[in-house]
């Protein structure tokens, strides 16, 4: 009897503020994807911590609640009790981005549901590949295994009765990305993620880039990019937000965006958003964007209303310098690099072969070999399709 008064007193308390809860992925022994020189961890609690404390200063009706402010380890079972026992009214997971080729870049926002291309699946499974660190992880996951595909095919029965909610968000966050902080918009996509399968509210989680892209990693691993990053996520949930409070009749206090002349970051550290067919995606399949399509395909039956747009056919080359091949693969500081940063690699016939720059246009990466040659007397120019590496003479044929 006791417990029942506390728990209503408790409800009631919960109704007055808004709980937003935020989880920085990953953690402690728990890096996520590791890049050349950054770990995607600290990527994720950089623009967490932020974000939050964006909203702490301007929404003051907000309780902002985080999984994790420091560098620890939490389950993802851990994740979603945090967001089950404060009652949260939404939930934003923030991660970051990896895939096998360097040359994949760009945001991306996922809901929760059934992924209906490869790299989405992929996406989800890597995330929720952190279950494997648990012991016992079968039982307390109820037999769900994230290494197999078999597991998430639970996800295409699930009726989510937040997604409008959700794909709403991520869609804004997504138009957030692309036009405050200038990043590369890859879309609002949906995966079987355990962590929002397992939260009873709105939820969705961003991947703010690809740590593997030396340039995209740059401008995440950056002071600057960090906060564009967070308030941009900050703004989209402002107008979040503002739509809760008109639906409940709330008053909806001084709640303020940051406008884009407040953006930090210098133009030269994002990718032009223009050039988003000239991203090469590993993967091929890139889903439609728009919110009407993604919400008909989650509400209605999802088999029937899949709309796949397979943009491989357009991409285009991306030159790069290769620099020499190497045996062993090196450290980013080593000697052998003379000074230089941001160095890449590729494996070809079990020999690593080092790079610079990404350009898509042959006169700037042939400036960039101009800056080099005199540390790197035998650099030359390559260019890559796809993962396949071809001459530049080649790929200047294609770009006529
Ligand atoms: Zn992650």
């Amino acid at each position: 009897m006791l417990m029942l008064f506390a728990l209503t007193i408790d409800n009631t308390a919960q109704n007055t503020k808004f709980t937003l809860v935020i989880d920085a992925g990953h953690g402690g022994h728990d890096p996520g994807a590791i890049g050349t020189i950054s770990r995607e961890k600290d990527i994720n609690l950089a623009v967490s911590l932020q974000l939050g404390a964006l909203v702490e200063k301007n929404l003051k009706d907000v309780n902002v609640v985080f999984t994790r402010k420091t560098d620890k380890y939490l389950t993802l079972q851990e994740r979603a009790d945090v967001v089950n026992n404060n009652h949260a009214d939404l939930f934003i997971c923030v991660h970051t981005n990896s895939a096998k080729s360097s040359l994949a870049f760009g945001s991306e926002t996922f809901t929760l549901g059934l992924a209906k291309s490869k790299a989405n699946l992929d996406v989800a499974m890597r995330e929720n590949s952190v279950i494997l660190l648990e012991d016992d992880y079968k039982t307390k996951y109820k037999g769900f295994d994230p290494a197999s595909v078999e597991s998430y095919i639970m996800f295409e029965f699930m009726q989510d009765k937040y997604i409008d909610k959700s794909i709403d968000l991520a869609s804004t966050i997504q138009k957030q990305f692309s036009n405050f902080a200038r990043r590369s918009d890859r879309g609002v996509r949906q995966a079987g993620f355990w962590v929002l399968h397992r939260s009873a509210c709105p939820s969705v989680l961003v991947e703010l880039g690809f740590i593997s892209n030396p340039a995209e990693e740059r401008f995440l691993s950056s002071e600057s990019g960090q906060k564009d990053m967070a308030t941009a996520i900050y703004n989209a949930f402002v107008n979040f937000k503002r739509d809760h409070d008109k639906k409940s009749g709330k008053q909806t206090e001084n709640q303020k965006y940051v406008e884009i002349t407040e953006r930090s970051t210098e133009n030269s550290f994002a990718q032009p958003v223009d050039s988003e067919t000239e991203a090469v995606q590993p993967e091929t399949a890139t889903e439609t964007k728009t919110t009407t399509e993604a919400k008909a395909t989650d509400s209605a039956s999802i088999s029937n209303t899949v709309v796949t747009v397979f943009n491989n056919t357009d991409v285009k080359p991306v030159f790069k310098v290769q620099l020499f091949v190497s045996r062993v693969k090196l450290k980013p500081n080593a000697s052998d690099f003379k000074g230089l940063k941001e160095v890449d690699y590729f494996e070809e016939n079990g020999m690593y072969k080092y790079t610079i720059g990404v350009e898509t246009e042959y006169n700037k990466i042939a400036k960039i070999r101009k800056e080099i040659i005199g540390k790197f007397p035998d650099a030359f120019i390559i260019a890559f399709v796809g993962n396949k590496k071809i001459t530049a003479k080649e790929a200047l044929k294609l770009t006529k």
